[in-house]
């Protein structure tokens, strides 16, 4: 292992389905500013089970991933993903977050460390989500800012509750019912409130304002980051294009290239029965109210 300037971290948080993949592969465009994906799964889904970048390439055919997993651990092996699996059961917990103190943590936040350095540039990108390893990143001191993707927990519930299939396994993804999706909105988000309490640094996004205004949304965001916003991958107001990408994990999102349309999706106000819609707006408030979004009629 060597020793690697550190790289700045930009976090994305939120409950899945909000839209963060999207945002990151939107920022990970931005010169010195490089996507990772959802890290937290790459050592089970990608060092473990191969499964493929966002290149394309399986993880252990991706030349970018060589290289970092050289750098960062002198190559990839099982008992380097096993120990981090290992530390991430013991410390990476929502239920730790009010309590993140362990003998582990700091081992653990290491090796996340370690592959931000390793992945050669500047700023870095990690989409995990979970408030619960964004608070692991903060306790143990790293350079992180948090990024906090908030979307209305209707159509976050109507999203989950969809069958959308894995492009690397044709497997289904996880689905949840609307009610379990809320109680998951509410925890994630709650806890990444707890963060900014704490004093991290946390900006919060929502997931309406970046389609309906993507451009504005994006240079406030990005000048909140300290990033170059006249660098944003626009052609115009509304489309944008992404190029390859080597995301570790995430939605199928990940694997797209060239033109992108950002759009509002409303599927929910017709696809979401009413007494969902009623236990998610239950389950979800006040925390829907405090990010503006109203109960419905
Ligand atoms: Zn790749």
């Amino acid at each position: 292992m060597t020793d690697h300037p550190p790289a700045r971290v930009i976090y994305l948080g939120g409950l899945g389905r909000s839209g963060t993949t999207l945002l990151e592969r939107l920022l990970g465009e931005l010169p010195g500013v490089v996507a990772l994906g959802e890290v937290v799964h790459l050592w089970e889904r990608g060092v473990l089970a191969q499964e493929l970048c966002g290149c394309g390439a399986a993880f252990p055919a991706c030349a970018f991933w060589r290289a970092v997993g050289e750098r960062a651990f002198g190559g990839w092996t099982t008992s380097v993903a096993g120990r981090v699996l290992t530390l991430r059961r013991r410390v990476d917990r929502t239920r730790r977050i009010p309590r993140i103190a362990h003998p582990d943590l700091a081992e653990y936040a290491r090796a996340y460390q370690t592959l931000y350095a390793a992945a050669g540039a500047p700023v870095v990108i990690d989409s995990s989500k979970h408030a619960s390893l964004a608070c692991c990143l903060v306790a143990a001191g790293a350079d992180v800012s948090i990024v906090h993707v908030v979307r209305d927990p209707r159509a976050v519930a109507h999203s989950w509750g969809r069958t959308v299939e894995r492009p690397e396994d044709g497997r289904p993804m996880t689905r949840w019912g609307p009610a379990r999706a809320a109680v998951h909105w509410t925890a994630q988000n709650a806890a990444l409130e707890l963060l900014a309490g704490r004093g991290a640094r946390v900006i919060r996004v929502r997931y309406e304002d970046l389609v309906a205004a993507p451009v504005a949304t994006l240079t406030r965001l990005a000048h909140g980051l300290g990033l170059a916003a006249a660098e944003l991958p626009f052609i115009d107001g509304s489309t944008a294009w992404l190029g390859p990408s080597h995301t570790a994990s995430g939605n199928p999102m990940r694997f797209h290239v060239g033109r992108v349309e950002l759009r509002r999706d409303d599927a929910w106000v017709s696809g979401l029965a009413g007494r969902d819609r009623r236990a998610v707006d239950l389950l979800t408030w006040p925390l829907r109210a405090r990010y503006g979004y109203r109960s419905a009629a």
